[in-house]
């Protein structure tokens, strides 16, 4: 039940709900199965007994940003087309703050990632989302059609989508990108799982000035608990998020971590192309189920159907938690998202649905 202060375009909003089971072969949250390695972690201490706590951490993580555009290595991209967030979430919000005003309209695919909906109501814009077809796909000229009859102010987009796990080819992202051009809007790429995709966009901030490329710390590097995602963009478009974010939004410690992180980068995403390997084997194995229906995915995570009643809860009896959905919409009804996990982990839950299904 709400407070009577609450907004009334509020009333019936749905938060983003997460329920945490300590315990569980966790493959619902497209967590990274592996924690840092110790040697990092021992570095992280080190460094952490130099920070100095006692004062406000720098409020444009300066340093950070500088280590993110040298870890990218993309030609005239350097710190002045990078800001960072308290996860890229944060980044979003800010996207809204900056760019959305309530006669905005927003679009993105019906299927996405669910923070764009809650982003959308909180804000209180118009959305409008673009249809999947069958096969969990954005067709292009539909996209482009919408594009024209609806000329969002801000189109996002995520690529890997989450959580069908389908990637727009790149030329369609280049022909949204022109189309969008033309109507005057912004278009988001959400990067948050392109490492797993090996392919990133974010060099194409340089040839549009209305593309946002977002990604994370979360998934590849394994720091989903640290919070830190960062946004590629041009210059004009950096200094506006930076100016609606909080003064210190990144708190010292992860400044500080993110930039070791980085040093230590072929290390930590060398998991990255074993994670990869086995989405390609669970995907294989869910494939030769009969009442299983699988998409190809380059996420760290795999979209299918099942008719199976109470999967979620058959799976946790085996002590096993993955994504169910609430049937908002048909391509919804009887689907789950499955993260790719450690080894053993993906054998336990394969072998726990061919027991649930036979
Ligand atoms: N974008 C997508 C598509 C995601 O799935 C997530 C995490 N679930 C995020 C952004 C947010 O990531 P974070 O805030 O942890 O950087």
């Amino acid at each position: 039940m709400p407070s009577r202060f609450l907004r009334e375009d509020l009333a019936s909003f749905s938060p983003y709900s997460v329920t945490y089971l300590p315990g569980i072969i966790k493959l619902d949250a497209n967590e990274n199965p592996f924690e840092l390695p110790d040697e990092v972690k021992e570095e992280i201490k080190t460094e952490f007994m130099k920070l100095p706590l006692r004062i406000y951490p720098d409020p444009t993580a300066l340093k950070l940003r500088v280590a993110i555009a040298s870890f990218l290595n993309i030609e005239n991209i350097d710190e002045r087309h990078i800001a960072v967030g308290n996860g890229s979430d944060e980044i979003l919000q800010y996207i809204f703050t900056a760019f959305l005003n309530r006669d905005n309209l927003v679009m993105y695919p019906n299927l996405s990632f669910e923070m764009f909906s809650v982003f959308s109501q909180v804000a209180g814009v118009r959305d409008v989302e673009l249809e999947l077809n069958e096969s969990l796909e954005l067709d292009l000229p539909s996209v482009v059609e919408a594009l024209y009859t609806y000329r969002p102010k801000l189109l996002l987009l995520c690529r890997p989508n989450n959580p069908t796990g389908w990637s727009m080819p790149r030329e369609d992202v280049l022909t949204i990108l022109e189309q969008s051009k033309r109507v005057n809007t912004l278009v988001v790429i959400d990067e948050a799982y392109g490492e797993f995709m090996e392919e990133s966009l974010a060099y194409l901030v340089k040839d549009y000035d209305n593309l946002i490329v977002l990604k994370t710390f979360s998934k590849a590097f394994s720091l989903a608990g640290l919070r830190l995602g960062y946004a590629i963009s041009n210059e004009a478009i950096v200094k506006d998020l930076m100016s609606v974010k909080l003064p210190y939004n990144v708190n010292a410690f992860s400044q500080m971590v993110g930039r070791i992180i980085l040093e230590y980068k072929d290390l930590i995403l060398s998991k990255v192309r074993f994670i990869i390997n086995e989405r390609e084997r669970v995907y294989s194995r869910l494939l030769s189920l009969d009442n299983v229906r699988v998409f190809p995915s380059n996420a760290n995570f795999l979209f299918f159907y099942c008719e199976e009643k109470n999967l979620i809860d058959k799976l946790l009896s085996y002590g096993i938690k993955i994504r169910g959905f609430e049937p908002k919409h048909p391509l919804l009804e009887n689907a789950y998202r499955v993260t790719i996990g450690k080894k053993e982990e993906n054998d336990k839950f394969l072998s726990a649905m061919e027991e649930i299904l036979s």
